[in-house]
C-alpha cells in the first residue's frame, strides 16, 4: 500500500493531509524519514508518525513436530488445536503454513507473513513435500508408476504433479509430492487399491524437521531456513 494511503487508514487524517505529512517530513518508515508518499509500505515495515507508532509487527516464523490427535486449525470446540502448542504470546498473530490431517504427526510451519506462507502452499510453486508413509497392504510396484504418471484427483479436476517414492519396506515408504492438496497422499493411495495407516512428515522443501524437536516442541525458524522459500 501506498504510504500516503497507508497515513490515511491508520490514523484520522484525510488523504490530503496524509500527503502533507508525508511531504513534510513528519514520517519516518524504517528509522528514515521519506517524503515520498508513493512509498510502498508492507506489513512488517515500522511507520512513525511524528515519532507515534502506526505499525511495526516483527515477521514470526517457526516450526513445529505435530502430535497426533491435534488439529490444523486456530480454534475447535472439540479437539485440540496445533495452536494451542505454540507459545502463549505467539498464538493471536500465528497462521499455519499447509495443514496436516489430525492423525498425521511431523513437520508444520507457522508464521505471520501471509506472502511467505503462500509460497510454501500454493501448488504453483511446486514446493516438494516429503512423508513417511504406512500402508496398510504391500505397496504394489504398479503405484510408483501411477505416482509417477501423475493420479487424477476428481475434486479439483486436475492430476498430481510426478511424485517420487523411495521404498523402505513392503508397506512402508518415502513419498515426495509438489502440491499439498487435501489428504492427497491418502487419496494418491486409495487410487492404487491401499490404504495409508500412518503418515509423517518430514521434509517442506529445503527445511526437514529438526531431530531435537519432541511430538508437540517448537522453534523459530533459522535465518537460512526463513531463506529458503523467499
Ligand atoms: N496427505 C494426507 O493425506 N494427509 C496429510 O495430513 C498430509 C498429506
Amino acid at each position: 500500500m501506498r504510504l500516503d494511503r497507508f497515513i490515511c487508514k491508520h490514523t484520522a487524517f484525510s488523504h490530503k493531509t496524509s500527503r502533507t505529512l508525508v511531504a513534510t517530513g513528519q514520517v519516518q518508515v524504517n528509522s528514515l524519514c521519506t517524503t515520498d508518499p508513493r512509498q510502498q509500505i508492507n506489513q512488517f515495515d515500522q511507520v512513525l508518525l511524528n515519532g507515534q507508532l502506526l505499525q511495526g509487527s516483527t515477521p514470526l516464523y517457526w516450526m513445529l513436530n505435530k502430535p497426533p490427535g491435534y488439529l490444523s486449525a486456530t480454534e475447535d470446540p472439540v479437539h485440540p488445536t496445533v495452536l494451542e502448542l505454540m507459545p502463549a504470546e505467539l498464538r493471536t498473530q500465528l497462521h499455519l503454513a499447509g495443514r496436516l490431517d489430525r492423525a498425521t504427526t511431523g513437520l508444520m510451519l507457522l508464521t505471520n507473513d501471509g506472502r511467505w506462507s503462500r509460497r510454501v502452499t500454493a501448488p504453483e510453486t511446486r514446493i516438494p513435500k516429503t512423508y513417511r508413509v504406512r500402508t496398510a497392504t504391500p505397496i504394489a510396484t504398479e503405484a510408483e508408476s501411477r505416482f509417477k504418471e501423475g493420479i487424477w484427483l476428481q475434486r479439483e479436476g486436475v492430476y498430481t504433479s510426478p511424485a517420487s517414492i523411495e521404498r523402505l519396506s513392503d508397506t512402508e515408504c518415502r513419498l515426495t509430492i509438489y502440491e499439498g492438496r487435501h489428504h492427497q497422499v491418502k487419496r494418491m493411495f486409495a487410487a492404487v487399491g491401499n490404504e495409508v495407516t500412518a503418515l509423517h512428515r518430514e521434509r517442506i522443501g529445503r527445511v526437514t524437521l529438526d531431530s531435537a524437536l519432541e511430538p508437540g516442541d517448537s522453534r523459530p525458524l533459522t535465518q537460512d531456513e526463513v531463506q529458503a522459500f523467499m
